[in-house]
């Protein structure tokens, strides 16, 4: 069965603007969201407009908040700083990468937690780690809304985790294999966890034979059909978290996007895939949004 992460989004945007009107018909304020990017970096223009639209569709505000590659460290730490005490943002995100001069770690370092709906600072993983109200990640939490929409129970599962990453690997290993009593925010997934997780990353031996012993397998390398019918065991659920560049003439911009999952072989072999593109996708951009709405409510409380 496929995993319909484009369906799934768009439902989770439907209920997001039934949410919203609501706050604005009882006379609040839309909730707001500030997005900060640097540079002309193509990749990122295109994710930060697809951001802003997705807020648009929803009924949240989204800033656009554009500086030159030139900006120095100094001067982006102290946007960061007026963003967070700017009564008027719920919640902001500085786009990555950031140019080689800026130091990532100490642009995420400063914002404040509470206002850090993409999840990436210290405080809020270090906050996951330890149960407490935090936002999480969009990627993981977007995985973790999608098993949960279709029943996919992790209680007890052997979940095998390629790749480690801050933004993927790490937090979605870490959700996982928590007990689920925590508050975290998005209750209807909040109730997934209990797993069994192995985490698999470049260095690991026998990559195959770990796999093979996986109920659910969630694949974030970056590397195109990484994951081969002879890796996935008979029933297995597949997240395919990749998106790849592969050359292809025969479509009109000469490429197109695939994910770590040879889908064509491993598809027969498993009980639930997410295809790419339509898949993890969409829902990554989704829980942006709810993230924000968490945010909001938070502030307004
Ligand atoms: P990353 O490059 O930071 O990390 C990749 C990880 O995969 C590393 O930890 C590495 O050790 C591991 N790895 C690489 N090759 C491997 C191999 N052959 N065997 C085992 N492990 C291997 O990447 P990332 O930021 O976590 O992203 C991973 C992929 O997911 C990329 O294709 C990225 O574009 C995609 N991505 C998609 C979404 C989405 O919304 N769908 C969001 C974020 C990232």
């Amino acid at each position: 069965m496929i995993l319909d992460g484009k369906q799934i989004a768009a439902q989770i945007r439907g209920e997001l603007r039934e949410q919203v009107q609501a706050l604005l018909a009882s006379g609040q304020r839309a909730p707001k969201l500030a997005v900060v990017i640097v540079g002309h970096n193509p990749a990122s223009e295109t994710y930060v407009n697809n951001k802003i639209k997705a807020c648009a569709e929803v009924g949240i505000e989204a800033e656009k908040i554009a500086y030159e590659e030139y900006i120095t460290e100094q001067a982006l730490l102290t946007e960061v700083r007026r963003l967070n005490s700017d009564e008027t943002i719920d919640g902001f995100i500085v786009q990555l990468p950031l140019p080689a001069h800026i130091s990532e770690s100490s642009v995420l370092s400063a914002i404040d937690y509470r206002k850090d709906v993409d999840g990436l600072t210290p405080q809020s993983m270090g906050r996951v780690i330890q149960g407490l109200d935090a936002f999480i990640s969009a990627t993981p939490k977007g995985i973790r809304e999608l098993l949960a929409r279709y029943k996919i129970q992790t209680e007890g599962k052997h979940v095998v985790v390629i790749g480690r990453s801050n933004i993927v690997g790490k937090p979605m290993a870490m959700l996982l294999m928590q007990r689920p009593y925590l508050s975290l925010p998005n209750m209807s997934a909040s109730s997934l966890g209990d797993a069994t997780v192995t985490v698999c990353h470049s260095k690991t031996r026998d990559l195959k034979s770990i796999c093979l012993t996986a109920d659910i397998l969630i694949v974030a390398a970056g590397s195109p059909k990484l994951l081969t019918a002879d890796m996935v065991k008979e029933g297995a659920t597949v997240i395919d978290v990749g998106i790849n560049r592969v050359d292809d003439p025969t479509t009109p911009k000469g490429y197109r996007l695939v994910g770590d999952v040879d889908f064509e072989h491993v598809a027969p072999k498993a009980a639930y895939i997410t295809p790419v593109p339509g898949g993890v996708g969409p829902m990554t951009i989704v829980s942006l949004l709810q993230n924000t709405l968490q945010a909001y409510n938070e502030h307004t409380r």
